[in-house]
């Protein structure tokens, strides 16, 4: 006998039916860029990311006041700080433009919006790099010290949730300890358990004005080619007390997000990076390809990988249409 799969695909409602993997609002968290050199209620385009913006403190809450109305469930914040230094220090600065923005919309929204803030010292240092640098290297141990300054300011201004996407050996352990320590102990961790040094970074560091001034992220963010190592990383996030766990870029490295979801107990998401966003947005703008055809495939692949939510740049636009 001839199989048919074919007739499980006769018709849109049939297709409707059957499909295993949809895409829902609850999956789209929205990252929001703070710039402290704008006026507050300025917004400027990010050139090399059609679409999207740098905000002053004040437009920042506008933004997350109406993506929250939107009905999507979580932010993640950026900041771009006035003054950079070697060692981050408006990072953990109580009234830098993450601080205030976390405060400002918990205060306004409580609990109809997540506040995610990320934790990385690249947009602060003047050297870009993720850590405390000598001689040309990144130091890790140090490094941990000002990562969990950073948590700390931002459990204290409100977070629900830090991401800290550094990279470096043992920020999740630290992290935990210094929230639990300050009696922070219902500030979730996202840790960027997987976060390999990728091409596909290239606007989001003019979004965040975060090139490395010398070298590059290698000896800290993982090598594209390995599987094996991705788990390891994940594993030790885990132990040392990561709530979820990140893999970044997501379209590249779906077999991550799949391995990650197979072999942990806890939720994994997927970032869909700026290069993913590009080459999207600039296939579309020549007419190369369905801008909005290509953007659903692309986010329900990673869902359909594993992820149990996906950080977006479309989450804003994507959550109108579900
Ligand atoms: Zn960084």
């Amino acid at each position: 006998m001839i199989m048919r799969p074919r007739r499980l695909r006769k018709s849109e409602k049939i297709r409707n039916l059957v499909r295993e993997t949809t895409l829902t609002k609850n999956d789209l968290i929205m990252p929001i860029f703070i710039d402290e050199n704008l006026n507050e209620n300025e917004k400027t385009p990010i050139s090399s990311m059609p679409g999207q913006f740098r905000f002053g403190i004040s437009a920042a809450i506008l933004e997350c006041i109406e993506i929250s109305n939107l009905g999507v469930l979580a932010v993640i914040l950026f900041g771009i700080p006035k003054e950079k230094d070697p060692f981050a220090l408006s990072a953990f600065d109580e009234n830098g433009g993450v601080q205030k923005v976390i405060r400002a919309v918990k205060k306004k929204l409580g609990d109809s919006l997540l506040v995610i803030a990320d934790v990385c010292m690249c947009e602060y240092t003047s050297h870009g790099h993720c850590g405390i640098v000598s001689n040309n290297e990144v130091l890790n141990d140090e490094t941990l010290e000002v990562l969990a300054d950073i948590a700390l300011s931002y459990a204290k201004a409100g977070v629900d949730i830090v991401a800290p996407s550094d990279m470096m050996d043992g920020r999740v352990l630290k992290i935990r300890k210094t929230l639990d320590e300050n009696e922070f102990e219902n500030v979730s961790i996202m840790s960027y358990a997987a976060k390999y040094a990728s091409a596909f970074y290239g606007p989001f560091r003019e979004a965040a004005e975060s090139t490395p001034q010398f070298g590059d992220r290698k000896t800290y963010q993982m090598d594209s080619g390995n599987s094996r190592e991705a788990l390891k990383e994940i594993q030790m996030d885990v132990l040392e007390g990561a709530d979820m766990i990140l893999v970044k870029p997501a379209l590249s490295y779906l077999d991550i997000i799949k391995t990650a979801k197979e072999n942990t107990l806890i939720p994994v998401g997927g970032y869909s990076v700026s290069g993913e966003y590009a080459m999207i947005e600039s296939a579309a703008e020549k007419g190369w390809i369905d801008r909005e055809k290509a953007i659903f495939e692309a986010l329900l692949s990673i869902k359909r990988a594993g992820a149990d939510f996906i950080i977006t740049y479309w989450a804003k636009e994507i959550s109108k249409k579900l």
